[in-house]
């Protein structure tokens, strides 16, 4: 993270307020560093008066973000004891250190020590900073889960994935394809903390056995395609070069709005009209409305998969086996599961069951936006159910005060896409 000063707003106060309320200090999380946070930041940071964040600050509220400390085991230590002193639950720490010996402790060993807070934070926005440390404290506090990188974007981000389950039905979904859609990062991620959870507790996910579906499925999460153009919208792109060339691109469309109205990934390449089926298609449609060269939205790039996230996506698709695959967007509370004419066996009926869960219409892709998508390339290549999903209502970006409505509406479809296949 970069250094933040007193009179700064944005992510980066927001994540620095997180850290603090998550320490025990009373803050609002509102991205104001205003003079109040000071002398919260001050206590905390053991300075008296703390105006000014800088590598060594982060140092220390890091962990806080990623949800974990470590602690190095001291003659006389227990886990119990470490569990009091962290203020944590001993179960936690058990599941974070699955090597370590309870009744053997030995002095000198690090330890992880997971917080006693749900990891997916609800009331900030996702940067891709951010959603890298959330994917590596859920791989701290849940040692079960494989977390890697399908690629990386034009700005040489990784773009993560999480498994879990050792199952041998495959099944993939991802999200943020689109810049300003970065609310639908934190469904996956809150699904997986959730998941994850149930697994390591025993408890049931939802209606199901956690177990049973950690045995007989692989669940892949892609949380954020396109992580150059979320921290875009979110104003945490710093590199001058391509700030100044997405300045002049938006130029040329002066009724987006910059950034909030920027999906595309930082080339101007819409990274949802890059798949090979329809795409000349999609392309003549774009040219039609005016898309013809980079631009905010729209733009299907000079040929198929000919960006990195794009092609990240349709390499580790054909390198899989998934038998169903959710594609997560905003807005408009709408489930969109066909491509032409293809309808997959089990598609219309896990369609229907996805819209009676919830509550989100159940409808066919508009023509002008029913070419060269992710989901359109799935079905028409392997002729398996494959969902776009449209969460939330409102003006992308969405804010994340809808955040808990739209989990709870489609906790059930995530689940579903497991079990309903
Ligand atoms: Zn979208």
């Amino acid at each position: 993270m970069r250094d933040i000063y007193i009179g700064d707003t944005g992510p980066l106060v927001q994540y620095m307020q997180l850290a603090l309320q998550r320490a025990g200090y009373t803050t609002p999380v509102n991205g104001e560093f205003a003079r109040r946070t000071c002398s919260v930041l001050g206590e905390f940071l053991g300075c008296g008066v703390g105006c000014h964040v800088d590598a060594s600050g982060w140092e220390k509220l890091l962990p806080y973000l990623r949800g974990y400390t470590t602690h190095v085991i001291v003659k006389g230590d227990t886990l119990w004891s470490i569990s009091e002193q962290y203020n944590t639950s001993l179960a936690a720490i058990v599941t974070a250190n699955p090597t370590v010996e309870a009744s053997n402790l030995q002095t000198g060993t690090m330890i992880y020590v997971p917080y006693n807070f749900p990891l997916v934070a609800e009331d900030v926005p996702y940067t891709s900073e951010f959603t890298k440390l959330i994917v590596e404290g859920l791989q701290v506090r849940y040692p079960f889960l494989v977390t890697g990188s399908i690629g990386t974007s034009v700005m040489g981000r990784e773009l993560n994935y999480i498994r879990i389950g050792r199952g041998t039905t495959q099944v993939c979904y991802n999200a943020c394809f689109h810049a300003n859609e970065w609310i639908t990062t934190p469904i996956l991620l809150k699904f997986a903390e959730e998941y994850a959870k149930a697994y390591a507790d025993n408890d049931k996910l939802y209606e199901a056995d956690s177990l049973e579906l950690f045995e007989k499925y692989s669940l892949y999460l892609i949380p954020m395609v396109n992580p150059d153009g979320a921290d875009l919208v979110n104003g945490v792109l710093y590199d001058e070069k391509y700030l100044e060339q997405t300045r002049q691109i938006s130029a040329d469309y002066p009724s987006i709005p910059y950034p909030d109205g920027w999906k595309a990934n930082i080339n101007g390449v819409d990274l949802n009209l890059q798949f090979p089926a329809g795409w000349e298609n999609a392309r003549n449609i774009k040219a039609q409305q005016g898309y013809t060269s980079p631009a905010p939205r729209d733009y299907v790039g000079t040929a198929p998969v000919s960006q990195p996230e794009s092609k990240a996506m349709y390499d580790f698709t054909n390198a899989n086996n998934f038998r169903l695959i959710l594609a997560y967007h905003t807005q408009g509370e709408v489930i969109y599961w066909k491509y032409l004419d293809y309808e997959p066996e089990n598609s219309r009926r896990i369609a229907e069951y996805f819209g009676r869960v919830s509550g989100y219409l159940v409808e066919e892709t508009p023509y002008a936006s029913g070419y060269a998508g992710y989901k359109d390339w799935f079905i028409e290549k392997y002729n398996l159910p494959g969902y776009t999903i449209e969460a939330g209502v409102g003006v992308n970006p969405l804010d994340m005060s809808q955040f808990s409505k739209i989990y709870q509406d489609n906790k059930l479809i995530l689940l579903g896409g497991m079990t309903q296949i």
